[in-house]
């Protein structure tokens, strides 16, 4: 029989696959001897089978859960609904890799009427052992049955505003008492039979919600935006209660072993007496510094100092723990390699190194390369915040600057956000169903909650900036207005905040962007020289392409040269090239543009500074420039000298029912040869004038024809280019050498890519196209029903985000195949979105590219990301080379072996030419012997 379930005792740090990250750490900590409460782990593959059961836990895993609470009552010597000496326990979730908030905890587990009378008398405490109960039949209700937490939130409310007490601990037993009885009326109205009494009835209840969980939607999104598979499931721990609200000599925090804000080293984290676990991270009390645990619990805060220590050395990084102190004695609940700011990862990284404790290959592997791109992002402008006076100040608890409008629900943030608007989002607090509204945000300042909020923890997650807990705040979420600083401010109002300070300021205060230097630096060095992969970057304007640089591009992998079209000055001539009648005035107008363009790939090549520059040509369909305003219509009319009804007719004559498969990659090439001649020129023209100036700098350019199918049609193109380019050349006596390549982007091309391969000296894959292509779906329009997808688990990603390996990735793997061995000099490329998405930059790795390309911002992340996939398969590319290696020698020893024979043949010939002329010489000889003697 499988085994389903573990005790605390039989498992260890690394069985996280199955105990789950939870799990697996509350079992190394008992395995270290620290005080952890005991209990069990039901494990992930319990989940997968729960699923897979329709959704119901099966007898054989039922049976092993009541065998482990045996095992539990015997270890802990107490007993489920005893009344004596009743266990209590929590029940909590625990995936593979961790998810903060994203699912559900359950405390207090084990309590009915019965037993709480009888720990309220056995105590001493019966405010602890009814407020132990009101919370249970809370979470419970509330998780296990979705009976919503405001119900019961708002007669606690009533019950405070009564009694004339703002804080939850000035109720009184009594008080809580009343409280539970009103809690299960509650729930017998809402779920229509009373609430359970009996533990393992709670328990299974419990356990089952806990699995439910893990496709609650916060978790499909968090999943979904980290990288998570939905396969892996989540493990549930019941672990026996350690109890910090039995009075003010207990308690309960949360710590950091190092500031998860900045990375600095010490002890960060908040604490609060006579509370449960969820109070601190809730945000309904703000809690107290966790220094200040050392006058309250000077013995335990020593102790805990040590358990820290103790814990970061194991494994070997910043910790994030969970602890109670029950009458004084401390019980640590969990610990987690702690979730971090992308500046704090660097510094924390750095420092690990610095102390020895890792290896910079470790260090390196450490970053989650998806955080990075929040270290770019903006800060407010030193001289605009210099003039702007803080109205209020909060928690800076996730960093960076933001300025938006102020909207108070995760709905309107969500709702403006698509409208265009930039959104300050202004709650309370916030909880986990308004991940969506704070993914839309530009920020988000709330009124309650410490550093470890669900505000602050999910915002430094997903980097975005987050002032928390500023109390000063009189808060009307319901009328969409607050109060600060004497001022109203209501829905609509511009407000600017400081991820890093804490501060707030009236009105928008201009932001600018990050620079970079120090611990990133130093990581991305090492990142550099572990990864194989070159980065490349995607940049279409001389400042792109210089903000790219800075970043660490080794080259541009596609410049898209319709972007430059649009500008004012060039769109005019660009409509008369698309709305002429003949070849002579289509030239006309190219010869219009010529010069701007040429113009964009001189500073573009000034800007690489030597750099590989890819150079796209023309791709997208031609209606997509054309005049839609009458006034536009009519200036493009008398230009052309036509009339506004020719030009209409003509722009109708360019309608295209499926553009995306229409007139537009190389086709535009073939039907309309001079745009090629044009784009030739400006490219080679800008290339000989940069060589001349910089005679050092020795890349090639690299003309690319996008949407090719066919070897024949990247023929016909390359041969317009070919033909330009050297006459170019040559008039300028010039000996600039170039590229000439093509995108990879159809899926015909990747299956015939061995002949495509002939006529290219390299490749790049366009995935965008190529998703759009091989699934089939609009890339404009994917958005539409992707999400009906997600919810019935057809797909758990965009795949226009993250690549789709097995399809297109499989495309891509077979198009190096078949192109590498035709043509050995054949570079190859992605510069689809994909090129800056980690997960889709190990696969590159794996199937040998040579580099990726990706847009300015993502280019730290792409270079992380491919140290990591070159970290992760160093034995397999070891292997890999090895037998490119034997493959070679015998290629080499073949060679050799063909030439030796061939010289053997040779010398076998010439020596039998040679007999044979020995032989005649003898016969003659002989003959002519023969006819002296005869005489
Ligand atoms: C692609 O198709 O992946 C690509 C990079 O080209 P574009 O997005 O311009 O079509
Ligand atoms: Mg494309």
């Amino acid at each position: 029989m499988k085994k389903w379930v573990y005790l605390f005792t039989e498992g260890n740090a690394d069985m996280r696959e199955l105990l789950g990250g939870k799990g697996a750490n509350l079992a190394e900590m008992t395995n270290i001897g620290l005080p952890v409460p005991q209990g069990f782990t039901i494990t992930t593959e319990a989940c997968t089978q729960y699923y897979k059961d329709g959704r119901e836990i099966n007898p054989e895993i039922q049976a092993q859960i009541y065998e482990y609470i045996t095992k539990m009552e015997e270890i802990t010597g107490k007993k489920f609904g005893d009344l004596e000496n009743p266990l209590l326990v929590s029940v909590r979730s625990g995936a593979r890799a961790s998810m903060p908030g994203m699912m559900d905890t359950i405390l207090n587990l084990g309590l009915n009427e019965t037993v709480v009378n009888t720990l309220a008398e056995q105590s001493g405490n019966p405010r602890w052992a009814w407020d132990c109960y009101r919370r249970f039949i809370q979470m419970y209700s509330d998780v296990v049955m979705e009976v919503g937490k405001k119900y019961f939130e708002e007669l606690i409310d009533k019950m405070k505003a009564e009694r004339g007490v703002t804080l939850d601990v000035e109720l009184t037993a009594d008080d809580l008492k009343e409280l539970a009885g009103q809690f299960k009326a509650e729930y017998k109205e809402k779920i229509g039979v009373d609430f359970p009494d009996d533990a393992k009835d709670q328990l299974m209840g419990a356990v089952k919600a806990v699995f439910r969980s893990w496709d609650n939607p916060r978790a499909n999104v968090y999943r979904r935006d980290n990288d998570i598979p939905y396969s892996w499931g989540t493990a549930v721990n019941v672990q026996a209660m350690a109890f910090g609200n039995m009075g003010d000599d207990c308690g309960t925090g949360v710590a950091f072993t190092r500031d998860p804000a900045t990375g600095e080293k010490g002890l960060f984290g908040e604490f609060l007496t006579n509370a449960q676990g969820e109070d601190v991270v809730a945000g309904v009390r703000t809690p107290m510094k966790i220094a200040e645990m050392e006058n309250k619990f000077p013995e335990a805060f020593a102790e805990f100092k040590e358990v820290c220590a103790n814990l970061e050395n194991h494994y070997r990084d910043m910790q994030d723990m969970e602890f109670t102190v029950e009458h004084g004695k401390l019980y640590m609940l969990q610990t987690r390699n702690g979730k971090r700011t992308a500046q704090a990862a660097l510094k924390i990284a750095c420092d690990l190194v610095d102390e020895g404790m890792r290896t910079e290959e470790e260090a390196v592997a450490m970053i989650d390369p998806r955080n990075l791109d929040t270290l770019l992002h903006p800060q407010f402008d030193a001289a605009a915040l210099k003039e702007a006076e803080a109205i209020g100040k909060g928690l800076g608890a996730s960093p960076g600057a933001a300025c938006g409008q102020i909207v108070f629900c995760a709905e309107d943030a969500e709702k403006w956000n698509a409208e265009g608007k930039k959104v300050v989002l202004v709650r309370l607090e916030t909880s986990p169903e308004d991940i969506t509204g704070m993914k839309a945000s530009q920020g988000i300042l709330t009124v309650r909650g410490g550093m470890t909020s669900h505000a602050a923890v999910v915002a430094r997650g997903m980097g975005t900036c987050c002032v928390s807990g500023c109390g000063d705040i009189a808060m009307d979420e319901e009328n969409k207005k607050f109060t600060l600083a004497g001022k109203e401010f209501h829905e609509g109002d511009w407000l600017s905040i400081d991820g890093t300070t804490g501060n707030i300021y009236d009105g928008a205060i201009k932001t600018v962007d990050a620079t970079i230097a120090g611990d990133f630096d130093r990581v991305m060095g090492w990142a550099d020289s572990i990864r194989r992969l070159k980065v490349r970057t995607n940049a279409d304007t001389p400042k792109d392409a210089k903000k790219a640089r800075e970043l660490g591009a080794e080259g541009i992998g596609l410049c898209r040269t319709e972007h430059m079209f649009f500008e004012e000055d060039r769109i005019a001539a660009f409509r008369e090239m698309i709305c002429a009648d003949t070849a002579e005035e289509r030239e006309a107008a190219l010869e219009k543009i010529l010069p701007y363009q040429q113009k964009d790939f001189e500073e573009i090549y000034e800007a690489l500074e030597g750099c590989p520059v890819t150079i796209r040509f023309l791709d997208p369909p031609l209606h997509e420039f054309v005049p839609t305003e009458e006034e536009d219509i009519k200036k493009l009319a008398d230009a052309q000298g036509k009339s506004v009804e020719q030009i209409k007719e003509i722009i109708d004559g360019l309608h295209e029912f499926n553009p995306m498969m229409g007139h537009r990659g190389c086709r535009l090439s073939i039907t309309y040869p001079e745009i090629a001649r044009m784009q030739t020129k400006a490219v080679i023209r800008a290339a000989i004038k940069i060589k001349n100036d910089h005679p050092d700098w020795t890349s090639k350019p690299e003309i690319m024809i996008p949407l090719v199918s066919d070897k024949k049609e990247l023929d016909f193109v390359k041969d317009i280019v070919v033909e330009t380019a050297d006459a170019e050349i040559k008039e300028a006596g010039s000996d600039l050498e170039y590229e000439v390549g093509t995108m990879i982007e159809l899926p015909r091309a990747c299956l015939i890519a061995n002949e495509i391969a002939e006529s290219a000296d390299f490749f790049c894959f366009g995935t965008n196209d190529l998703t759009q292509m091989t699934f089939g779906f609009s890339r404009d329009d994917s958005g539409k029903f992707l999400k009906a997808y997600y919810d019935t688990k057809i797909f758990e990603n965009d795949p226009f985000a993250k690549l789709d390996q097995n399809g297109v990735g499989r495309l891509m793997d077979l198009a190096v195949k078949l192109g590498k061995p035709v043509n050995e000099n054949l570079h190859i490329g992605i510069c689809g979105e994909h090129g800056g998405d980690p997960s889709s930059i190990e696969f590159c790795h794996r199937i040998d590219l040579d580099y990726v390309s990706c847009s300015p911002f993502r280019v730290p992340i792409a270079r992380l990301a491919a140290a990591q996939a070159a970290i992760k398969y160093k034995d397999e590319d070891k292997k890999k080379q090895t037998l490119k290696d034997i493959e070679d020698a015998k290629k080499a020893v073949k060679a050799q072996a063909k030439e030796a024979a061939e010289n053997l043949a040779d010398s076998a010939q010439a020596g039998l030419a040679g007999i044979k002329a020995g032989l005649k010489e003898a016969k003659a000889a002989y003959n002519a012997a023969k006819n002296k003697d005869n005489q």
